[in-house]
């Protein structure tokens, strides 16, 4: 090697030290399912044949996992309450959905489901924070304090999250095309897909 390749490759090696040492934290991402994962249903996500993931979501996931972003899901999942299906079909739906981002490389650290109806007076259903502060408890952080995103297709799902802290982001898959023009009093970023969310987020936070 040259003495100006052996200086320039010197250089390039201190840029990017110093491109990691800048690296910024890098938030911990929560995830609306139904619509942002997989397709939704208004007839509800049933049965494991059912969850099919939406094109692109599996790989963003593994994706921005690989990056170094801990990654959870959050979920209403009332028809556990209306009797079209059981925690272990639920079950079953997240071992797949799981066993699909493991495929790819990536993770999901932890899933919150809420089993409860609308009118069971929980706290978990969104748009309250129950299971986003579970995870909080879980993992010993405050995403008051602590950056966090929220990625959902519908209100409640920004609503949760916006209630503790975290940052609103929402994908246009799912009910998301409706919910976009609905009356908010925050300020919520807006994605294609978990795809183009994944993306944004990789290159904001390199
Ligand atoms: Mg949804
Ligand atoms: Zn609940």
């Amino acid at each position: 090697m040259r003495k100006q390749d052996t200086i320039k490759a010197t250089e390039t090696k201190m840029q990017q030290t110093t491109d990691r040492n800048n690296s910024k934290t890098k938030p911990i991402i929560l995830l609306d399912r139904d619509g942002v994962i997989n397709y939704d249903s208004d007839a509800y996500i049933k049965s494991v044949d059912e969850w099919q993931p939406l094109p692109g979501s599996i790989k963003a996931i593994a994706a921005l996992s690989k990056a170094g972003f801990r990654i959870f899901v959050v979920t209403n999942q009332s028809g556990i309450a209306r009797g079209y299906y059981d925690e272990t079909e639920l079950n079953a739906m997240h071992t797949k959905m799981l066993n699909l981002v493991h495929s790819e490389g990536g993770t999901i650290e932890g899933i919150e489901y809420c089993p409860h109806g609308p009118d069971d007076g929980c706290h978990c259903r969104k748009p309250l924070p129950g299971m986003i502060e579970t995870i909080e408890s879980k993992i010993g952080v405050d995403f008051t304090q602590t950056s966090a995103i929220i990625v959902g297709d519908s209100k409640r799902d920004l609503e949760a999250g916006h209630a503790r802290g975290c940052h609103p982001s929402l994908v246009l898959t799912g009910k998301g095309r409706d919910t976009q023009y609905k009356a908010f009093d925050f300020y919520f970023d807006v994605y294609a897909d978990l795809a183009a969310f994944a993306l944004a987020t990789l290159h904001k936070f390199n």
